[in-house]
């Protein structure tokens, strides 16, 4: 940019063009000042953490951003902070096991009928809860066109698969060229019925949902869409805006939240948002438990938080303004009620997935936890399937392992002793 530019502001002429907004993305502490007073904190975050995860942020996203508030939902969600290179409870960056479940690059077929296809590391913004920090803004993850065909013919050779979520990284950094070569392939497979994009654009550059990408969606359907609004204060008009430009191409449009402490993880704002989504006729379809990948144990919530959310929003709010509460597994995705979860065993919570497998979820309760639901207590069955944790943990985790220990099977704790090194 030559001194004679105009200013990143809404004020610029080129504010609505997303390719513009994706070359001005802000990636140092300098061009963070323009839009909020960075802290000592973040200012260290951001010079080291750029060699563990991504760090871009659109200005669109950045004009949301209170100036003055680090505890900004806003800005929590995308400014990294020390905490991501703290002691976390876990060093796991694949709690899905997405690589074992992975035939070609980048593809991942877990469930039988479905796929996901991480079509592209790249995204506008690097959420720093990431469930795919292994992957996502890393080099090695971008594809080349004949590792886009690999996955594809893998799709065609396997015809029990009746539905392909396109995601990533955002697929919808991808321009209408690259997506008609896409789209065009997929539809040519007859036992293809669903494409659906999982992206974020409607919520951290809404302008990316341009008329000529709804032209396009519209000769490929059914084309449905699932975005990730976490917070009202994300429901802008231009939002607005880029929703209903889809609904309008026929588009259906769900929304998928991630629970983040200090974030949304109250009954209030859930409502808020989802009310909200509903008036964008968005229909919220998950509130996802944020998955334990080390880095983001400051904005994981206990379970319980989140069963106390879904109690207080049942018969308080419309039916379809109530999202289903789930974990994603290695072995799929766990409604958290008491239909599934079978209750509390120190630091895990003991759940049954759909086909009746056993998980325990690393998820430990801090000690001033203020929401008045407890789970019944019970013991880990030895050799339950869980994901290793850290003997040393950080704040308020070491103590609830220590003390509720007696209930971990040794099985676990020799695993989590070998994870520790
Ligand atoms: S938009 Fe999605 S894939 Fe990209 S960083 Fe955020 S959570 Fe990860």
């Amino acid at each position: 940019m030559s001194d004679s530019d105009p200013p990143v502001t809404p004020d610029h002429p080129q504010w609505t063009d997303w390719r513009w907004q994706m070359q001005n993305r802000i990636h140092s502490a300098e061009a963070l000042e323009k839009w909020t007073d960075p802290t000592p904190d973040e200012r260290e975050a951001i010079e080291k953490t750029s060699e563990v995860f991504r760090w871009n942020i659109t200005p669109y996203y950045a004009a949301l951003m209170d100036a003055t508030d680090p505890s900004c939902p806003i800005r929590r969600q995308v400014v990294p902070t020390m905490d991501e290179l703290g002691d976390d409870l876990v060093d796991e960056l694949d709690p899905l096991d997405e690589t074992g479940h992975s035939p070609a690059k980048n593809l991942v077929h877990n469930y039988e009928d479905r796929v996901a296809f991480c079509v592209t590391a790249e995204c506008a913004i690097y959420c720093r809860y990431c469930l795919r920090k292994r992957m996502v803004g890393d080099a090695d993850f971008f594809m080349r066109s004949d590792e886009h065909q690999a996955a594809i013919d893998y799709i065609a050779e396997h015809d029990e698969i009746r539905d392909v979520l396109l995601t990533g990284g955002d697929p919808l950094t991808f321009n209408e060229d690259n997506l008609e070569w896409l789209l065009g392939r997929l539809r040519a497979i007859d036992h293809v019925e669903l494409i659906r994009f999982g992206s974020r654009m409607p919520v951290k550059l809404p302008y990316r949902i341009t008329d000529d990408l709804c032209d396009l969606l519209q000769r490929y359907h059914p084309i449905w869409v699932n975005t990730h609004f976490n917070h009202p204060t994300e429901l802008t008009e231009d939002a607005a805006a880029a929703i209903d430009r889809l609904k309008q191409a026929g588009v259906p449009v769900g929304n998928q939240t991630v629970l983040l402490d200090g974030i949304n993880d109250d009954p209030e704002t859930m409502k808020a948002l989802n009310e909200s989504l509903v008036r964008m006729r968005v229909r919220p379809y998950y509130l996802y438990q944020a998955q334990v990948i080390g880095g983001t144990g400051h904005l994981r919530t206990p379970i319980e938080t989140g069963m106390h959310i879904m109690r207080q929003l049942r018969g308080r709010t419309s039916g379809f303004a109530i999202p289903t509460y789930v974990l994603d597994t290695p072995h799929g995705k766990v409604p958290l009620n008491r239909s599934y979860v079978k209750g509390r065993a120190g630091p895990h919570v003991l759940m049954e997935t759909y086909d009746g497998t056993l998980w325990a979820e690393p998820n430990p309760l801090p000690d001033d936890l203020g929401v008045p639901l407890q789970l019944p207590r019970v013991d880990l069955p030895d050799g339950v399937d869980t994901i290793p944790i850290r003997r040393e943990a950080g704040p308020g985790q070491a103590a609830a392992q220590s003390s509720e220990a007696a209930s971990v099977p040794a099985s676990l704790r020799a695993r989590a002793g070998e994870s520790s090194g």
